[in-house]
């Protein structure tokens, strides 16, 4: 018999049920009974879903965020929280989100709001968890509450329970100590919290506890392989049996680590590691449970289930009962269930599977297994009809495209000279002031402009109608930039929902979902598109609203785009082929797009890459070969342009020390981006790396209501200016404006058109 489990489960519910439950309850407008009362029915739905496994995951569940509940469980509250009145939950909501609920907090004055926690993403994934918190001080103390809640819901409803938890070294390897203090100096008090934890969830009647330890997927220095030892030294003398689970990559060097450590189960992902199961089960003692991750739990497609039974099939015959099955991370990361998506396009609905699906193809593996494969032939004959149709599709590999991938050359990514001799011709044709001022692409999202769009998805108004809304935001917003004395205008993207959707749904080859969402954060969910085949534009996308915003000014009027590295990272991606070729595709059509915008005169073109550094992958040895195409990517979109356009790109983070070369070497005539936050201390990089081409450094932070003063924006331009030459500076925002109001945007532009002005004063 083989054993199925489940990592985690996505908690958010088909419906977002979880995110509209807690929004209502932070907002006032419902009990804290009616928020208990949805996540109970939302675990209760999600155990009935997963009935057909062994084992299944208890705890996964939350109200914000896994890493928050470990941080509760082990008693870690940073201190701003600990005086204030209310319960465990209250101070839970402050951490996560600053406050609690409008109408539980009563006591406003005393305990109003407090600074969030940090926010990180979790992995490589675009989940984000609250960072743990810790200083020289921290503590530890057992409140295991919420998971024996959990365990006891599961008992009464005969779930066979697995709890999970997060491990000790991921644990501390992904919090932040505040003053600077060694983490590692904290492990001997944390890990007797751990083992009293332990011992609570055996006493609850736990045989089995899901230790997550996705650290073991990255780089350690020898004190955290060392704490690794010691950790499981330390908790192995329990009566509860540890499945130590690793996941989202190979482990590499940390392979006969993890092999020696005391545990009586170990879960591999054996969709990114498959190749290190046998050296794994080689390694470990002979009684070990090896659970093997055999279903891609990060992706939505089909798990080509023949293949991976010809591979599993010796494996399982070599370990007998010591085989579990499942996906190989938590399901947390794709949406819950296909039942829901009743518009989709049939044909590439049959090729996919959401989370509920993917534990149909766990449980059909191991009765495979268990029962050979003509106990699940019907099965196995489905899964090969959507593979076969899947990969004979002319809608997945269009020649044309692969010839046009096939065909590219390093002289599409090249411009036709350098920087210098750009810069010059650009100057001579825009005609900018010193410390030239622009934005960074989007205004306000009025309420005009949501019910337009509503309207027209709802077909209250046509085409026409919603196109003439549209035309009107432009024109107010192109009006004000003028009236504020911007020097680079943009259109404000009004007509776009969502910055990579909104070419995704232009181009060729994909497809979008109804429900597909993915917990971002909190009960903030993102919902992919699903790129699924050859990407191709069958037309322009911008170029008619761009060229009518230019036509509104005299000013020049910047083209706004998407790059190919950021629709590749935020959507669902083929996995049919690798991501550098789809991102090449991406890039083909986008330089289509940039080379339209150019032919109807626009003569600044922002691609965007917001999203570049998220994509790194875990380990740094391997960061070189995606920075190798992921910036050829963003050359073939742009640099196909005469020197006289003027290439924008934008980043909005502020960590690019590490990239800072990768950077340079997109060659955008000019790169604005995210500083402000960190006081310019981004700039640093510009110390030891001569970033040769031209800067705006974001003088203010979209992100907070605040409106930021002239003398301020001065202030940080100056610091700028010590590292780079004015001539080479841009005074800009950190970031686009579409979450702001205009009441907002319009002081907050003056003052910095206002500071820019200062500054060229101040030069001359
Ligand atoms: N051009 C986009 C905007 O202004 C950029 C958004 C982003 O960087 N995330 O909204
Ligand atoms: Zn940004």
């Amino acid at each position: 018999m083989v054993t199925t489990h489940n990592l985690g489960f996505p908690r958010i519910g088909a419906r977002r049920e979880l995110k509209f439950a807690l929004e209502s309850y932070w907002k006032g407008q419902s009990s804290r009974e009616d928020l208990q009362h949805t996540g109970a029915g939302l675990r209760a739905r999600h155990w009935r879903s997963q009935a057909t496994l062994t084992l299944v995951p208890v705890g996964d569940f939350s109200f914000y965020d896994q890493m928050l509940d470990m941080s509760f469980t082990l008693g870690n509250l940073p201190a701003r929280v600990r005086g204030f009145h209310g319960d465990a939950l209250d101070n839970y909501f402050r951490v996560a989100r600053g406050r609690s609920a409008a109408g539980a907090e009563e006591h406003a004055g005393c305990c109003g709001g407090v600074a969030a926690g940090e926010m990180t993403k979790w992995f490589d994934t675009n989940y984000h968890y609250i960072v743990p918190e810790f200083s020289e001080e921290t503590t530890f103390t057992l409140d295991a509450a919420r998971l024996l809640s959990h365990l006891a819901e599961a008992k009464a409803q005969n779930v066979s329970a697995k709890p999970v938890i997060i491990g000790p070294i991921t644990y501390l390897a992904l919090g932040k100590a505040r003053d600077g203090a060694d983490k590692l100096t904290l492990l001997p008090r944390l890990l007797p919290v751990y083992a009293q934890l332990l011992a609570t969830l055996a006493e609850a009647g736990a045989e089995w506890v899901q230790i997550d330890e996705p650290a073991l997927v990255t780089e350690l220095d020898a004190a955290w392989r060392n704490a690794f030892t010691q950790a499981y030294q330390a908790l192995s003398t329990g009566t509860v049996k540890l499945l130590l689970a690793t996941y989202f990559g190979p482990l590499r060097e940390n392979l006969p680590l993890l092999s020696a450590l005391p545990v009586q189960g170990v879960h591999l992902d054996a969709i990114n590691a498959r190749d290190e199961a046998a050296s794994l089960i080689e390694t470990s003692p002979p009684e070990r449970i090896i659970s093997l991750g055999v279903v891609n739990g990060r992706n939505i497609w089909k798990t080509d289930l023949e293949a991976t039974l010809d591979w599993l099939e010796p494996v399982a015959n070599r370990l007998g009962d010591r085989l579990w099955l499942a996906p190989s991370c938590s399901l947390l990361h794709v949406p819950a269930d296909l039942a829901s998506e009743q518009k989709m396009d049939t044909e590439i609905r049959s090729w996919l599977a959401f989370a509920v699906q993917k534990l149909e193809e766990i449980t059909l593996l191991a009765t495979a297994l268990s029962q050979g494969r003509a106990a699940v032939a019907a099965g196995l004959a489905a899964n090969r009809a959507a593979l076969a149709a899947r990969s004979a599709s002319p809608r997945v590999n269009n020649a044309a495209v692969n010839q046009a991938v096939a065909g590219i050359t390093s002289a599409l990514g090249r411009r036709n000279s350098p920087f210098a001799v750009r810069a010059a011709k650009q100057a001579a044709l825009l005609n900018l002031p010193l410390y030239p001022t622009t934005t960074i692409g989007s205004f306000p999202q009025t309420k005009e402009i949501r019910l337009a769009r509503s309207a027209f998805k709802a077909g209250t108004i046509d085409e026409a109608a919603y196109k003439h809304a549209m035309r009107l935001e432009i024109e107010r917003s192109v009006r004000i930039q003028e009236r504020l004395g911007l020097d680079v205008l943009v259109h404000g993207e009004a007509e776009r929902n969502d910055m990579v959707e909104y070419f995704g749904e232009q181009l060729e080859g994909y497809v979008f979902s109804q429900n597909g969402w993915v917990q971002s954060y909190g009960s903030r969910c993102v919902k992919p598109p699903i790129l699924f085949g050859s990407i191709s534009r069958p037309k322009p996308m911008t170029v008619e609203w761009i060229k009518y915003a230019a036509a509104l000014t005299a000013k020049p009027l910047k083209g706004m785009l998407t790059g190919p590295v950021t629709i590749l990272n935020w959507s669902f991606v083929r996995d049919d082929q690798p991501r550098a070729t789809t991102c090449y595709q991406l890039a083909l059509a986008m330089r289509e797009e940039v080379l339209d915008l150019e032919k109807a005169g626009i003569r600044v073109i922002q691609i965007d890459e917001a999203a570049l550094r998220e994509g790194l992958p875990l380990r740094k040895s391997q960061w070189q070969d995606y920075l190798r195409w992921a910036v050829e990517s963003f050359r073939i979109t742009a640099n196909g342009v005469a020197d006289e356009t003027q290439i924008h790109t934008h980043m909005c983070y502020s960590e690019f020390n590490d990239i800072i070369a990768a950077i340079a070497d997109m060659d955008a005539d000019v790169i604005t981006i995210e500083t402000s936050r960190s006081d310019m201390e981004l700039l640093d990089a510009f110390d030891h790396f001569n970033y040769p081409n031209q800067i705006g450094p974001g003088v203010y932070d979209i992100h907070a209501p605040n409106i930021p003063d002239e003398a301020q924006i001065v202030s940080l331009m100056q610091k700028a200016a010590r590292r780079i030459p004015p001539a080479r500076l841009w005074v800009n925002p950190d970031c686009g404006l579409k979450t702001r109001q205009w009441a907002e945007v319009v002081p907050a532009l003056t003052n910095m058109v206002n500071a820019a002005r200062t500054l060229r004063a101040s030069a001359a």
